[in-house]
């Protein structure tokens, strides 16, 4: 734990810590609804897609290590247990039952829009008072919105597809 590092702070560092752990725990989730959906899925596009959310799965888990990296820093525990994902998270895990492509991105598209409102709410917290924390949440806010646009694009061009297809003449 960094004394100084802490000190420094200008707000409240164990509501900043509540909410790094509940970041923390969607990134956990986000992670895993990415992994096991790549796997699943069926559909169009399916060979393209694949690769892109495993990507997306492995920057997650690559969020998660900035975020305990901070809460570390900041003289806080992260969650010690997979119970404490759904405790934390405010983003929601959607089992992906049903593993057709559209349906697995559309998921991945929701957690997507959680994880820009928990960033964004992190960067604007910390804004001008704790510039390190600001500046991780800033580089997450950025992938996690590149995330959401990548999404968006398959999913708008998954439907293009099926409407071509829908106008040929066979
Ligand atoms: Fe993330
Ligand atoms: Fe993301
Ligand atoms: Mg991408």
């Amino acid at each position: 734990m960094g004394r100084k590092a802490t000190e420094i702070i200008g707000i409240n560092v164990e509501e900043l810590i509540k909410n790094l752990n509940c970041a923390l725990a969607e990134e956990w989730l986000a992670f895993y609804q990415y992994w096991i959906g790549a796997r699943l899925m069926v559909g169009p596009m399916r060979g393209e897609i694949e690769p892109e959310l495993l990507l997306h799965a492995s920057q997650e888990l690559n969020h998660a290590v900035l975020v305990v990296n901070r809460i570390i820093q900041l003289g806080g525990t992260p969650i010690l247990t997979p119970e404490d994902w759904f405790k934390y998270a405010n983003c929601k895990y959607e089992a992906p039952i049903d593993p057709y492509i559209e349906v697995i991105l559309q998921q991945n598209l929701d957690a997507e829009r959680c994880a820009i409102q928990r960033y964004q709410e992190i960067a604007s917290l910390t804004n001008g008072k704790d510039f390190a924390t600001y500046q991780m949440a800033v580089t997450i806010l950025n992938e996690e919105i590149e995330h959401e646009e990548d999404i968006e694009s398959w999913i708008s061009d998954i439907i293009r597809l099926k409407e071509e297809f829908k106008s040929m003449r066979f």
